[in-house]
């Protein structure tokens, strides 16, 4: 018979964080831009003895363990007391996406069966007219003090966040339980078919935490000020809440003031040494420093990822502004982080292009996630940079069921049990670093050949003139599919179709250059800023290629 071990038990519980952050970063602070339009500064003890409160603000409330507490609400410190607060006490966190339509917010509060909604105030006129749709929700908290509150409002019983917490002594003991208790839900974005609820374990999340604030990942440390672009909504903007607290940094939150000189500023005034956010958003923002001949004087790292990363931004950060881009790859099914591109030993011996092109790269799994590549068959692909797959996953944050669903989201890999298909097309290369050419149904197939779309995005972002693009397949009568761009220019600079196409040549291989360019005002992106490819496909479905 195995002989056990004999070291203490703990389970790995979302109230440790906070009471470790308490205790070791006591007085290092969370500055929050308001709603309300003020900044507003405390501590990481402050942080603790709140939630604390608020944990007995929900049991006063009627909450059991296993209630599902929802937020719409931006980043700030009020809703990271949610976070601690819910889920310290054994309650379900629950995030929604504000920019979500609002039938799907209430699909998504109906589907997870919120019992408490608590919103910042600029939803007040949203859920007004969205209450009455959600019958499971039984309190209502807007998250404001007493002067903010309205006269008059529709919601039944509307409660104030402040007055909840100051009539709370803090006489709370954080309670242990089973670490694989649920601690909070997300939902995917829903671009195909319903969202669908990914449902994180107290265990999960403290090993993602773990993980993701180690050097070769996040790099977190207690020197650091970090910034979370990435909404609190968008997959616990990426588990930054719970690593700031292991480490013990401080943490700066916009709010909704997501601007390139609202950033900006905060950026500068704070002293953030570290972000993250999606593509979309650092667009914004280098745009607003280029125009204004600006330089950031404490950013030095930022976490790249949700889509990806075009080489020609890697390259403006990194080379115009000093600021290591690390490209991450992730999903909500993995709460979120999978894979990160940082340089080994080995690759900082190569010359500077070819690590560039490394970096470039969705990178290397960290440890808790294992990955390979598959063919439609379920056999394991060889990782030789060259083969491309379907790509699959597993791991201590990878969900194995969906919320409410009756079936295993689950495939075979032939000799290697169960994973999770993540549904994006990769290669691996020899030293493990993954990219991925597409999602698969976002891939181009032309002739049965595969063309991606990131390749073609990533070669127009590289044209001074381009501010974004988006390849999608365009129906051909002969190939089935060819590449059609779309295109956003920057303001004022002119571009033709002849000039963009003729950008492409040696850059790729003549079949795969697009055969059409359209000059669009906008592109349309989802609500947590990707390029909603099928809004695009569906726009431009009767869209004749020339020659077809
Ligand atoms: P949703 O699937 O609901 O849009 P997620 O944020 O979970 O929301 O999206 C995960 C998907 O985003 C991945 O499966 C992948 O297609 C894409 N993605 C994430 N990071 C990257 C990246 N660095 N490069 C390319 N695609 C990415």
């Amino acid at each position: 018979m195995a002989m056990m071990g004999q070291m203490m038990a703990m389970p790995l519980l979302i109230s440790s964080l906070i009471q470790h952050a308490a205790r070791h970063a006591g007085d290092t602070e969370i500055v929050s831009k308001r709603v309300e339009g003020d900044l507003h500064r405390y501590t990481w003890k402050d942080v603790e003895l709140r939630s604390r409160k608020l944990a007995q603000a929900f049991a006063r409330l009627g909450c059991a363990p296993g209630d599902r507490i929802a937020t719409l609400a931006w980043n700030g410190y009020r809703h990271l007391e949610i976070y601690y607060g819910s889920s310290g006490s054994a309650l379900v966190c629950h995030t929604i996406n504000p920019r979500l339509f609002p039938e799907q917010i209430a699909w998504i509060a109906n589907d997870a069966q919120d019992s408490v909604l608590c919103f910042d105030l600029n939803f007040l006129p949203l859920i007004e007219k969205l209450c009455a749709q959600m019958p499971s929700i039984k309190h209502y908290i807007l998250m404001c003090g007493r002067s903010h509150m309205p006269a008059a409002t529709t919601i039944p019983n509307l409660l104030c966040y402040e007055e909840l917490v100051e009539a709370e002594n803090g006489d709370y003991q954080w309670p242990l339980f089973d670490e694989n208790t649920a601690s909070s839900i997300c939902y995917t974005s829903g671009t195909t078919g319903h969202p669908k609820g990914a449902v994180y374990s107290h265990r999960s999340s403290l090993l993602h935490a773990f993980a993701s604030a180690m050097p070769d990942a996040m790099d977190c440390s207690a020197k650091d000020v970090i910034l979370p672009v990435v909404p609190m909504f968008h997959v616990n903007a990426w588990g930054l809440p719970y690593s700031s607290a292991i480490v013990g940094a401080k943490l700066v939150f916009p709010g909704p003031h997501l601007d390139g000189k609202s950033l900006f500023e905060l950026f500068e005034s704070e002293g953030v040494t570290f972000s993250a956010g999606v593509p979309t958003v650092w667009l914004g923002l280098l745009t607003y420093v280029k125009t204004n001949k600006l330089k950031f004087t404490t950013f030095k790292r930022t976490v790249i990822g949700g889509s990806a990363c075009p080489p020609a931004m890697l390259a403006t950060l990194m080379d115009d502004y000093g600021v290591e881009v690390i490209h991450a790859w992730g999903m909500t099914e993995l709460s979120p982080l999978g894979t990160l591109s940082k340089l080994t030993s080995k690759q900082l011996l190569l010359p500077p292009e070819q690590q560039r092109k490394v970096l470039e790269k969705q990178g290397k799994v960290i440890y808790g996630i294992d990955m390979a590549i598959i063919d439609d068959e379920g056999e394991a692909l060889p990782w030789d940079g060259e083969a491309s797959g379907n790509l699959v996953v597993r791991g201590h944050w990878v969900i194995n069921q969906y919320y409410g669903a009756k079936e295993s989201p689950l495939v075979d890999v032939k000799g290697q049990g169960q994973w999770f298909p993540t549904g994006d097309v990769a290669t691996i290369d020899g030293d493990g670093f993954m990219q991925i050419t597409d999602r698969s149904k976002d891939v181009i197939k032309s002739g049965g050949e595969w063309i991606s779309s990131i390749d073609l995005e990533n070669i127009a972002m590289a044209h001074p003139a381009v501010h974004e693009a988006a390849a999608i397949a365009s129906r051909h009568p002969k190939w089935d599919e060819r590449p059609l761009l779309v295109v956003v220019r920057k303001p004022n600079a002119e571009l033709t179709r002849e000039e963009l196409l003729a950008f492409y040549e040696g850059r790729i291989a003549k079949w795969q250059i697009p055969d059409d360019v359209v000059f669009v005002a906008e592109i349309p992106h989802t609500a947590t800023g990707k390029i909603q490819k099928l809004k695009l496909r569906e726009q431009f479905k009767d869209h004749r290629l020339p020659g077809a």
